[in-house]
C-alpha cells in the first residue's frame, strides 16, 4: 500500500501530466474537428485539462483500426499464450504506475485517493491478471456425434467490441469491459464518461507500452449523445458492453435495432436493500458496514444498499449506531489521506442529491446531514444524510440517488421484508444480516439480484459474476461468465471416413 501523506499527494497532483488526446490505432490524436471539452475536478472547481470531444467522424476512425487490427489478426490469432503475456505486462504497469493511476481517478471525479489507491487501481491490475491468466486454459468443446462425424464446438471473439462507461469508477468500469473483450482477442473501442475519461487514456497508453498492437485498444473520449450514440449506432460494431444508468441502457438495445442488431450487454442502476434482521448478532458490524455499504465512494456506486430495511424491535437502536457512523464520515479533501468521504463527481449531480434531499425533508425523518458543503471554501460536497421512518413508496426509498443519502425503513416480518425488497423496479444487489442458516437462505433464495450478500456487503470478485435483474440490465462483467458476452459460439463440423 502506498504510504503518503496530504502533502505527498498534492505534490505529486501539481507535478502530474495528463493524456487529454483521443487514441486510435495506437497514436494520441486529436478530435477530427478540433473540439475540445473541460476536464474538471469536483473538489475545486478547477480544469485540469481540455480533452479531444470525439464525434462521428472519430467513432468511425477508431472502428476502422479496430477492424483492421481484428483482420490483420495481430491480436485475434495470436496464441492465448502470447496475449496472456501482454495482459500481465499490463497488469504490471499498472501497479508501476499506481499512484498516477488512484490520482487521475481521484482528481477526475472526487473520490478518495487513498480508496483509488487500494481498491480501484490494484484491482484494475489484478482483473487484468485474472483474464490473462484465465485465457490460456480455457477448453472448447467437442460435440457427442457417431463416428464418421467431428463438431467442434469453438468460443471465437466476435470483432470490435465497444464499451461506454460510467464515470463512478472510471478505471476499473474500464478494466472490467477491456479486460475480458482483450483477453478473448477482441479489438475494443472504449468511451469512457465525459467527467472522467482521463485514466482510460492513459490506461491506452499503458497498454501500448505492454505489446497490445496497434489498433487493438481504442479510447474515444466525448459526450454520450455524440461518441457514446456514434458507437451504439455503428454498422461497423459487433458488440455494445455498457455500464451507466438505466435509461441510458434502454437507448443502447434501442441503438442495436435500429442499426446492425449487435449484441448489446447493459450493466445499469440499482437501489439495493439491506435487511437487518434482529437475530444478527454482530449488529455494531452490520452497521459498520451498512454505513460502508452507502457512503463508499460518496454513494455513488451502482449497488449502494441505499434502502435500508430494519426489523422494529432494533430500529430505533440501529439508527442511533447509523447516526453515530454518518457523523464520523465526513467529506473532506479526496487528497487527504484522513478524509473519511470525497467529493461529488459534478455540480449537476450535487443538485440532483440535494433535491432529493430537500424533498425527502418534507416526507421524512432527517436524522443526520441534509446539507451540501463546501471543503476549504471551494468544491462539491455532501454530508452523509440518513432518513429515518421512510415510507417505502417514497421517491427517496424509490429511485437511485447516487449520492451518501439513506433511507431508514421499518419491517416486522421476513415476508414484509422480502416482499419490500423485491418491490423494486432493480435488481441489481442485496444484503441480508441474520444469524439464523435457514433464514439467510430463504431470504436469499427469494430476493431478486444479481448478487445477494448475507452477513456482509456488496461481495464480489474477480471469480464471481456481477451484474443485475430486472431493469439493473442484464449483462455480467467479472469470472469466466464474462467471457461470454465478447464470444460466439461457432460451430465447425467435419466429415470423415469412419
Ligand atoms: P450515464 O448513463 O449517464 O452514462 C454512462 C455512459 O453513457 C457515459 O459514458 C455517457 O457518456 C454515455 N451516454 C450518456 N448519454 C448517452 C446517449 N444518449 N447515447 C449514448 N451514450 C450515452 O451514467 P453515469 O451517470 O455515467 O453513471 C451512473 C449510472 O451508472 C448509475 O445509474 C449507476 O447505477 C450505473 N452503474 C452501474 C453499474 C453496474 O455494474 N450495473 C456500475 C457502475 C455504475
Amino acid at each position: 500500500m502506498l504510504d503518503f501523506t496530504h502533502n505527498d499527494w498534492k505534490a505529486r497532483a501539481a507535478a502530474l501530466s495528463f493524456r487529454n488526446q483521443a487514441f486510435i490505432g495506437g497514436r494520441f490524436v486529436d478530435a477530427a474537428d478540433g473540439d475540445t471539452f473541460d476536464c474538471i475536478n469536483p473538489a475545486t472547481g478547477k480544469v485540469l485539462t481540455r480533452v479531444a470531444s470525439c464525434k462521428t467522424a472519430d467513432v468511425d476512425a477508431a472502428v476502422t483500426a479496430a477492424r483492421k487490427a481484428f483482420n490483420s489478426g495481430s491480436w485475434s490469432r495470436m496464441a492465448p499464450e502470447g496475449r496472456k503475456t501482454v495482459l500481465l505486462r499490463l497488469a504490471e504497469l499498472i501497479r508501476e504506475n499506481l499512484a498516477e493511476m488512484a490520482l487521475l481517478d481521484s482528481l477526475d471525479m472526487g473520490k478518495l485517493v487513498t480508496d483509488a489507491a487500494t481498491i480501484d487501481a490494484p484491482g484494475s491490475a489484478y482483473f487484468f491478471q485474472w483474464y490473462a491468466e484465465a485465457i490460456d486454459k480455457i477448453y472448447d468443446e467437442v460435440a457427442p456425434t457417431g463416428p464418421g462425424d467431428l463438431a467442434l464446438i469453438r468460443r471465437v471473439p466476435l470483432g470490435v467490441v465497444a464499451a461506454v462507461t460510467p464515470w463512478n469508477f472510471p478505471l476499473d468500469m474500464a478494466t472490467w469491459k477491456s479486460a475480458a473483450a482483450l483477453a478473448a482477442g477482441n479489438s475494443v473501442v472504449l468511451k469512457p464518461a465525459e467527467q472522467s475519461p482521463l485514466s482510460a487514456l492513459r490506461l491506452a497508453e499503458l497498454a501500448a507500452e505492454a505489446g497490445v498492437p496497434d489498433g487493438v485498444f481504442n479510447v474515444v473520449p466525448g459526450f454520450g449523445e455524440t461518441a457514446g450514440q456514434a458507437l451504439g449506432l455503428h454498422m461497423d460494431v459487433d458488440c455494445l458492453a455498457f455500464t451507466g444508468s438505466t435509461e441510458i441502457g434502454k437507448l443502447f438495445m434501442q441503438y442495436s435495432g435500429r442499426s446492425n442488431m449487435k449484441a448489446v450487454w447493459p450493466e445499469t442502476g440499482g437501489k439495493s436493500p439491506n435487511l437487518i434482521f434482529a437475530d444478527c448478532e454482530n449488529l455494531d458490524k452490520a452497521a459498520e458496514m451498512a454505513a460502508f455499504g452507502i457512503f463508499f465512494n460518496q454513494g455513488e456506486t451502482c449497488s449502494a444498499n441505499s434502502r435500508l430495511y430494519v426489523q422494529r424491535e432494533i430500529k430505533d437502536a440501529f439508527v442511533e449506531k447509523m447516526v453515530a457512523l454518518a457523523k464520523a464520515n465526513q467529506p473532506g479533501d479526496p487528497l487527504d489521506p484522513a478524509s473519511k468521504m470525497g467529493a461529488i463527481v459534478d455540480g449537476k449531480q450535487t443538485e440532483r442529491i440535494m433535491r432529493f434531499i430537500e424533498a425527502g425533508k418534507t416526507t421524512a425523518d432527517l436524522v443526520v446531514g441534509g446539507k451540501q458543503v463546501t471543503v476549504d471554501g471551494q468544491g462539491h460536497y455532501v454530508e452523509p444524510t440518513i432518513f429515518d421512518e421512510v415510507d417505502h413508496d417514497d421517491p427517496i426509498a424509490r429511485e437511485e440517488i447516487f449520492g451518501p443519502v439513506l433511507s431508514i425503513i421499518p419491517f416486522d416480518t421476513e415476508a414484509e421484508a422480502v416482499k419490500m425488497a423485491n418491490d423494486s423496479i432493480y435488481g441489481l444487489a442485496a444484503s441480508v444480516w441474520t444469524d439464523n442458516l435457514s433464514r439467510a437462505h430463504r431470504v436469499a433464495d427469494a430476493i431478486h439480484a444479481g448478487t445477494v450478500s448475507v452477513n456482509t456487503v456488496d461481495a464480489l470478485s474477480a471469480a464471481t459474476p456481477f451484474g443485475g435483474m430486472k431493469q439493473s440490465g442484464f449483462g455480467r462483467d467479472l469470472s469466466l461468465h464474462s467471457l461470454d458476452k465478447y464470444t460466439a459460439l461457432k460451430t465447425i463440423w467435419i466429415k470423415y471416413q469412419a
